[in-house]
């Protein structure tokens, strides 16, 4: 685990003592990096208020003019929702997207990605997301403070290294345990996956190749890009194949 890979990625927060409120868990849970897409107002003086002791994470806090802007680097990308899609996305829980992120973090950059207040993440940005998380809560009642939700998940990633860290130390009593572990880490990282920007690119390059072939009338199907953004994230490209199915696209344009 590295926190230094983990950056939580706020979208449109509208109160500012929200932005404070989440810095002030972030830290509280380890982790420093917060990113800001368009906040209604900030800096805030209420934003500071409820950063409490956390006003550091605050000046240090990235405001982006864009979500794509904020995902730059990023390698892994979990949003959090509050309801169901229309298009089926993989939902993964908030203890389970902790050990996730944990685990990744050790090679890649992570985005934990948190909507606005009132609607949420749009369909268009949840097409970014790898998977989404929801937090189980009272069906009839299931929205929760957007600080609140960012607690939780960072509370399973503390929890996750605390896991971690358990493990290690059980394992380096016997010298046959502690070697192993390292081991089946690097094996399952060794896979470069296809970073967010590359991932974009890759999107803008088959659309544009799909209205060349006159596959998309982007009036005629709306869903079509985010349908095929569901399918690529649900596999997780790696870099090697997203080389593979750029280069189909650029032989397709060729002939054209
Ligand atoms: N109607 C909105 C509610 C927004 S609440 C929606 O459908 O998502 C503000 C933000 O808090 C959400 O965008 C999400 O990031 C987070 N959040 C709230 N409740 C959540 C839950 N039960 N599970 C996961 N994230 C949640």
């Amino acid at each position: 685990m590295n926190f230094e890979n983990i950056r939580v990625v706020m979208i449109n927060t509208s109160h500012p003592g929200n932005i404070g409120a989440a810095a002030r868990v972030m830290k509280n849970m380890g982790l420093k990096r917060l990113y800001l897409v368009e906040p209604k107002s900030f800096p805030n003086y209420e934003a500071t208020a409820m950063a409490s002791g956390a006003d550091d994470l605050l000046s240090q806090a990235v405001v982006c003019s864009s979500f794509e802007q904020a995902l730059q680097g990023c390698h892994l990308v979990l949003g959090t929702t509050a309801r169901e899609r229309k298009i089926q996305h993989e939902f993964i829980a908030a203890r389970e997207a902790g050990i996730l992120s944990a685990e990744e973090s050790v090679q890649y950059e992570v985005a934990l990605v948190f909507g606005r207040e009132r609607t949420g993440l749009t369909n268009e940005e949840t097409g970014l997301c790898h998977k989404l998380i929801n937090i189980p809560t009272n069906p009839e009642y299931s929205s929760l403070n957007v600080a609140s939700a960012v607690q939780i998940v960072t509370y399973e990633l503390m929890m996750s290294l605390r896991a971690q860290m358990n493990t290690d130390d059980s394992g380096s009593g016997s010298g046959s345990g502690s070697s192993a572990e390292p081991d089946k880490i690097e094996t399952e990282s060794g896979v470069e996956y296809a970073s967010s920007e590359n991932m974009q690119r890759f999107y803008q390059h088959l659309e544009q190749t799909l209205i060349d072939i006159d596959f998309l009338k982007i009036k005629q199907s709306p869903q079509l890009m985010p349908k095929l953004r569901h399918i690529y994230n649900r596999v997780r490209l790696e870099q090697e194949e997203l080389n593979i199915l750029r280069g189909i696209l650029s032989k397709t344009q060729k002939l054209l």
